[in-house]
């Protein structure tokens, strides 16, 4: 439809773009964030079974205890190509072969900035550097590709010479780097069409300018072949580009298959979990609310055509479409809700139970399944018997394990108190009450988990809300305390009771 510049190439007529994906490296370079080895080993393999080309493991140079996480995921023997980050200084490539890696992201100064003022050097000491190390690294059979810092605010003609030079002494690939995320789209097409003369090109954009997958794309149409990003877009700064929002850019607006895209919310999800940087709701692909509809029109819409209001299935992604009930709710969308929870009302009953879920929107809040169970209940009159409650917690944390002991009754029987431990009181307590249910709660899936204070101090009110699921039935319920174990305990029983509880799966005490 739209003219292309002359400079470019039709994005759908590329047969081969690889990620590279540094969520282990520059992603763990994010303000207050540090991987253990355990978490980043898991994350490669996640990575890998997702079909990323190459994964940069660390930075060698960054000390002892990232050289042996580094090594660790070289050994997991992956289809991956396993990297590290190196500088322009031999003994770093020495340190990542020590690692065991197939090769190096070599980080070399291009900009004047960091040739004169961050390394002191000149451009022909700083490019004949460059060539030594490369061929250094390429004669100890590393894969190498050649990342000029700062590229996007470096002299042209003194990339294209320094990088050029790079690919004349052996280097696999070079590197774009809008290091800062300063770069314009035009920027960026001016910059990556000059280096695809030289050799295979990467990009690696940054998000400062909220444009690092505008940047990806033009990239691409500029003759680069490889992505550099993270999953979920972490990163120094406002992140770098989010890997799983190229993929599915690439793919659903152009054909082009990357990665398996169905496995990403699970990685995103694994990610979040290992940094504690929680997923913007907002976030394309794997944001909360990414396949959410509340709105009346959207939410009938949506039930009259699951592509309504939809660019993509939510389940290209990994993911499961959400009718939310808010202050937006329409009666259509009241009515799909009660009937997934098998409840059935006449029109005067849905009227009342669409005014109060209404009602209780406007009050800012977001209306769970419990609470639209429990309006539907004061609708129909018909209740509820409560079968499993909680009767005592009690934890102890601080100095040693945390631990907590939970009493529980089914259909009013209080049950022998059980212990467990656990990283945090929480952990210890949640863990408690599946053994108290001997399975069952296990059977039910703690499909997600979130904490919001509402107030500021020590002594804050917390929401803690859980969704629990037992096969295609889900449960999502919302419990405010000021301690948080408690209502962490309470949601998730509340939402095992509403799941249903099965007989078999309540031994009796002996
Ligand atoms: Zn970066």
């Amino acid at each position: 439809m739209f003219g292309r510049h002359p400079d470019t190439r039709a994005l759908s007529e590329l047969s081969k773009v690889q990620l590279l994906d540094t969520t282990l490296r520059d992603g763990e370079q994010a303000p207050g964030v540090s991987m253990s080895a355990d978490e980043k080993a898991h994350i490669a393999r996640g990575l890998d079974d997702a079909g990323i080309d190459v994964i940069e493991a660390g930075s060698a140079p960054t000390g002892q205890q990232e050289r042996e996480t580094i090594a660790r995921v070289a050994d997991l023997d992956l289809d991956a190509t396993v990297t590290s980050f190196t500088r322009g200084v031999k003994r770093d490539i020495d340190q990542a072969m020590g690692c065991g890696v197939d090769g190096i992201n070599l980080v070399v100064p291009a900009s004047d900035r960091h040739v004169r003022e961050k390394v002191a050097t000149s451009w022909a000491e700083n490019r004949q550097q460059t060539v030594e190390l490369v061929e250094y690294a390429t004669d100890h059979d590393l894969w190498v590709e050649v990342i000029g810092e700062d590229g996007s605010r470096a002299d042209p003609d003194y990339l294209e010479d320094l990088l050029g030079a790079a690919i004349d002494a052996g280097a696999d690939r070079i590197c774009y780097a809008d290091t800062v995320g300063h770069a314009t789209p035009d920027r960026t097409l001016a910059y990556v069409s000059r280096l695809a003369e030289l050799g295979p090109v990467s990009t690696h954009t940054h998000d400062d300018l909220g444009l690092a997958v505008t940047n990806v794309l033009v990239s691409l149409a500029a003759g680069a072949d490889m992505v550099h990003g993270t999953i979920g877009g972490i990163g120094e700064r406002a992140g770098n580009v989010a890997l799983e929002e190229v993929a599915i850019a690439l793919a659903h607006g152009y054909g082009i298959e990357t990665m398996a895209l169905e496995q990403v919310y699970e990685l995103a999800q694994t990610v979040a979990a290992a940094t504690g940087i929680d997923l913007p709701p907002n976030k394309a692909v794997v944001g909360e609310n990414a396949f959410t509809h509340e709105s009346g029109i959207h939410t009938d819409g949506t039930l009259k055509d699951d592509a309504m209001y939809e660019p993509y299935p939510p389940e290209t992604v990994g993911r499961q479409r959400r009718l939310a009930l808010g202050k937006h709710a329409g009666r259509s969308g009241v009515r799909a809700a009660l009937e997934e929870h098998d409840v059935e009302v006449d029109d005067d009953e849905l009227e009342a139970v669409f005014q109060r879920v209404k009602q209780l929107g406007e009050r800012d809040k977001r209306v769970t399944d419990a609470d639209l169970l429990a309006i539907a209940e004061e609708a129909t009159g018909e209740t509820h018997e409560r079968r499993v409650e909680l009767v005592e917690l009690t934890t102890v944390a601080g100095v040693g394990t945390p631990t907590a002991t939970v009493v529980i009754s089914v259909d009013g029987d209080e049950r022998d108190p059980v212990s467990a431990t656990g990283t945090g009181p929480v952990d210890a307590a949640i863990s408690a009450v599946e053994e108290a249910l001997a399975g069952h709660a296990a059977a039910a899936a703690l499909d997600s988990y979130h904490v919001d204070a509402i107030t500021g101090g020590t002594d804050a009110v917390v929401t803690v809300e859980v969704t629990m699921s037992r096969g295609d039935r889900s449960v999502t319920v919302a419990q405010s305390d000021s301690d948080i174990t408690r209502a962490s305990v309470e949601a998730m029983l509340y939402a095992i009771d509403r799941l249903g509880v099965p007989d078999d799966a309540v031994p009796a005490d002996d």
